[in-house]
């Protein structure tokens, strides 16, 4: 079992397997070229470390084609999907696959995302960011889903297209907008997804576990993002889900809580944003 083998390997948790009820990763990439050829052992090993639903995200086409299928395939896990084009990959497109309007309606696909902008990497030229994110919340709009938000070094940009949204079901997944940008995040209902570094050292770390302790119980939701965005103790390692249990246990740590209770509170929260069983 997983906390066994994390025993015998010295590093031991500091929760108890009784205290568990149900961890929850509502951001992963299982379909990534690092993960989808262990698919199976990944999923086992998440289901062992007490992780009963993964949301699978796509960034692009084929990625969200293939956490679609994914979601289908290992249903029986509790995986769901989500579709869209990463801010990153928006130069490659100028319209939304028109296959999107048949598998948004797969019934595991519970989300639109990750969409969004990202001017840290500028991997696409900003406009074209911008119009991605417009035509893809547009398309959440016309078929009433939530969204999973990407954003970062942009959040001024991000708000006031989001203003104009403010229908949607937002998650800002990686929240990464600080004290100064949550007012105004939860007035528009937006949920925060925490990852790995609630976990690490330094500055921008030490501020998101401000947030943590600052925001109200009900909008918060606990994701890895692997393979990237590895917690401590195994930052620099490859991630995945069943590493969620360490974000659970720092943002519990933060509110002074058990994990037990933030794991049924966190169950609520996926529940009512993602409206699955
Ligand atoms: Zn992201
Ligand atoms: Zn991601």
């Amino acid at each position: 079992m997983f906390t066994e083998k994390l025993i015998n390997g010295n590093i031991k948790s500091n929760i108890y397997r009784d205290d568990l009820n149900m961890l929850i990763d509502s951001h992963c990439h299982i379909n990534s070229e690092d993960l989808r050829l262990e698919a199976r052992a990944v999923i086992t090993r998440a289901i062992d470390a007490d992780v009963r639903k993964m949301l699978i995200v796509g960034c692009d086409y084929e990625d969200s084609c293939e956490a679609a299928a994914m979601a289908e395939d290992f249903s029986q896990f509790g995986l769901y999907a989500s579709i869209g084009i990463h801010p990153h990959e928006a130069k490659r497109y100028d319209k939304i696959p028109d296959a999107f309007r048949r598998i948004v309606k797969n019934k595991r696909v519970v989300a639109v995302g990750e969409i969004g902008l990202d001017y840290h990497y500028d991997h696409s030229p900003r406009d074209v960011q911008k119009k991605m994110f417009e035509l893809q919340l547009q398309f959440a709009e016309e078929f009433d889903m939530p969204v999973i938000l990407h954003i970062r070094d942009a959040m001024n940009d991000a708000m006031e297209i989001l203003t104009l949204h403010r229908n949607l079901k937002m998650l800002f997944h990686c929240y990464s907008g600080g004290l100064e940008y949550l007012n105004e995040v939860l007035g528009m209902g937006g949920m925060c997804a925490f990852g790995g570094a609630v976990t690490w050292s330094g500055k921008a770390s030490d501020e998101l576990r401000e947030v943590v302790r600052t925001i109200p119980a009900e909008n918060i939701l606990c994701e890895t993002d692997s393979p990237y965005m590895t917690p401590s103790p195994f930052r620099g390692k490859r991630n995945e889900p069943a590493y969620v249990r360490y974000v659970y246990e720092e943002i519990a740590k933060e509110r002074g809580i058990t994990v037990a209770e933030l794991s049924r509170t966190v169950e609520d929260n996926a529940k009512r944003f993602f409206g699955w069983d």
